[in-house]
């Protein structure tokens, strides 16, 4: 005779931000929920990210998504019962060339037209009133005031804090190893022994793939790492997140005089090894960009570098909604290295999605089933 199963209305795989997240918004909605992670939550990308709570330059699909999290990120404390380090420091999208400024011009047209107005194009003088200290050949920027960061642990503590308090039940070391729908239900097999609920949420991060296939639905989403570098201590320089038109940067100063210095720096990762391999060479050459934008900053020190595994899909756009061949089944992976300002979102619209059956923002961009022309496949 087999153990007893553990039950509850709800089972999460993967306690990332959008598995906690999820988790707490449907604990908060009354349901009982179980949480398993493979290793210990925000393990990975959740816990290893830049921080960015970033509007400025989504995908347009992302944009409404994008908003509704900002005005969430404004408001954590009351999702999560304490303050979670959210800095309304805003962010800079700059241009350096007369181009770029047109790049930055027509996108903030684009969003005007859908009825947005988050992203201000704004001149170079405005810009060095905000940024005293960047080189002067700045052409312009788009300015997102109310942008900011946090810190990806102190969030991920929040969040997880905030699901155990309203009863969610974290299993860390406790990965999930096979799914199958017997009757109504949804049964997870891990080394712990067997879980058993009606609805299961996929929030698995890079290896949500696998979860995905044994539900009869596999996707082409690729383990990729991303780098990023921290300096030593400077003098407070930059108050807003940075980021680049016409280069991979983004980058940041924290209260405590530290550079945290990235912008989609991707590496290769190993999905199985669960890590991802530094790269110092591209490192070294984003190190220059900054000292480029920066002059007074060459000779200061990198204090630490490190690589994090994040799941990306081919269009750049994660997948978040309903299976499309099982009942009782949502996806939320795939976020393609910007899903933490999307995380307190995300598990508001998991929970819709369970409880309630649909939506209320717009996710038909991130159905699953967009890929199945394409070859289905899961790729480390
Ligand atoms: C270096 C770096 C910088 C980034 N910077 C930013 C940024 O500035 N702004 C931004 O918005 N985004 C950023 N991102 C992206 C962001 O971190 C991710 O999009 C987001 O954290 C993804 O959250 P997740 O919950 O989907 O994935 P994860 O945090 O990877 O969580 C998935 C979890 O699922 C667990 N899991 C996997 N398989 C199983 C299983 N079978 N059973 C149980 N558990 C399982 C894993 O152990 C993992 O803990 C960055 C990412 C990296 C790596």
């Amino acid at each position: 005779m087999s153990a007893a199963a553990s039950t509850s209305d709800v089972l999460v795989i993967g306690g990332g931000l959008q598995g906690l997240s999820s988790a707490l918004h449907l604990a908060r909605r009354g349901c009982s929920v179980r949480l398993l992670e493979a290793d210990y939550c925000g393990r990975h990308a959740s816990g290893v990210n830049a921080g960015g709570v970033r509007t400025v330059d989504r995908h347009l699909a992302e944009v409404p998504l994008s908003v509704a999290a900002r005005a969430l990120w404004h408001r954590l404390p009351e999702l999560v019962d304490e303050p979670a380090g959210f800095v309304p420091s805003g962010q800079l999208k700059l241009a350096e060339t007369p181009d770029e400024l047109l790049t930055l011009q027509e996108r903030v047209a684009t969003l005007n037209v859908m009825g947005f107005t988050h992203e201000r194009l704004i001149g170079p003088a405005e810009v060095r009133e905000l940024v005293p200290s960047l080189t002067p050949r700045i052409t312009g920027a788009i300015w997102a005031e109310d942008d900011g960061y946090a810190y990806p642990f102190g969030v991920v503590t929040a969040f997880r804090r905030a699901a155990q308090r309203r009863g969610v039940q974290l299993h860390e070391g406790t990965p999930a190893q096979r799914i199958e729908r017997v009757g109504s239900l949804w049964q997870v097999h891990t080394p712990q022994g067997r879980f058993e609920a009606p609805h299961l949420v996929n929030t698995a991060g890079a290896w949500a793939g696998e979860i995905a296939r044994q539900a009869g639905e596999p996707v082409p989403i690729e383990a990729g790492g991303l780098m990023l570098m921290v300096t030593t201590r400077v003098e407070p320089f930059v108050n807003p997140v940075l980021g680049a038109t016409g280069r991979a940067l983004s980058f940041k100063q924290f209260g405590n005089g530290t550079v945290v210095i990235g912008g989609g720096l991707r590496c290769k990762a190993d999905a199985v090894a669960r890590h991802g391999e530094v790269d110092m060479l591209q490192l070294a050459r984003s190190a220059h960009t900054v000292t480029d934008l920066f002059p007074h900053l060459q000779g200061l020190s990198i204090n630490r570098a490190w690589a994090g595994v994040e799941g990306f899909m081919p269009d750049q756009i994660p997948v978040i909604g309903p299976s499309r061949t099982q009942p009782g089944l949502v996806h939320a992976f795939g976020f393609s290295a910007h899903g933490f300002e999307l995380s307190p979102i995300v598990g508001q619209i998991v929970a819709e999605l369970v409880l309630d059956g649909a939506s209320t923002l717009p996710i038909a961009p991130f159905a699953i089933d967009r890929f199945a022309s394409s070859t289905p496949t899961t790729r480390h």
